[in-house]
């Protein structure tokens, strides 16, 4: 899976990218993440990417002829790079449709996406409209810009590519998993078996397989 993140912050990736399960899917090669700085693309001296809105009002919007020539200076890819194919284009925004786990399952099936992270009062419509093929929203809420939302997807999609977790970790049966039933999962414990007067479920000591799946199957909601 190839993913461009066009952001004006690419320093925020730092940590999130760089640890744990996903800095290993990037070594393994199984997440192929390039950060783009927008910063790049601006005009002039100054390198401005934003400007005031039309209409009036306060906040500052994102420039569409900046915008644009980020993304058009990644698709068509490089000759090198024709095996990613075209990037499916998403646009973080609250306006977006919100995300589930099954989009993240849909979206981890892709071979290329191309993620354009907002900030400020976020982007010019056209650019939306003619350059995006997906809004999504990870929340009814207001962030301050779409890199913790792409930071959320990047993660949410990296568990569902085959060999990123180990089989400890197993995407499999989790919370909305269609082995679950898209229900939330039932609870864990681990050792000691009594904590602090708390005692861990009879049946799940009692080794007994099928009631303890019974147990399971019963504490989903
Ligand atoms: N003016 C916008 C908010 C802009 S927030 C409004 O009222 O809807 C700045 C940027 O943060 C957005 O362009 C978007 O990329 C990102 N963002 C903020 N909240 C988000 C959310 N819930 N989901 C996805 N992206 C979000």
């Amino acid at each position: 899976m190839y993913i461009d993140v066009l952001t004006l912050f690419p320093a925020m990736f730092t940590g999130p990218l760089t640890e744990s399960i996903l800095a290993r899917a990037q070594d393994e090669k199984k997440l192929n993440i390039t950060l783009h700085d927008l910063r790049k693309y601006g005009l002039g001296k100054y390198k401005q990417i934003d400007d005031s809105p039309y209409g009036g009002g306060a906040g500052m919007v994102m420039r569409p002829d900046v915008v644009v020539a980020a993304i058009e200076a990644l698709t068509p890819p490089p000759l090198s790079q024709r095996e990613r194919g075209t990037a499916h284009r998403i646009y973080f925004s609250p306006r977006g449709k919100k995300l589930t786990q099954s989009r993240v399952e849909q979206l981890a099936k892709k071979k290329h996406l191309l993620l354009l992270c907002g900030h400020y009062e976020g982007v010019d419509q056209r650019v939306i409209d003619g350059w995006i093929d997906e809004e999504i929203s990870i929340g009814d809420y207001v962030l301050t810009g779409g890199e913790l939302p792409a930071m959320v997807l990047i993660d949410a999609i990296a568990r569902q590519i085959p060999g990123v977790l180990g089989k400890e970790e197993s995407a499999h049966e989790e919370s909305f998993s269609k082995a679950l039933k898209r229900k939330k999962e039932y609870p864990h414990y681990t050792r000691p078996e009594e904590f602090r007067g708390m005692k861990v479920p009879d049946v799940l000591l009692s080794g007994h397989h099928k009631k303890i799946e019974e147990w399971r199957k019963k504490e989903l909601w």
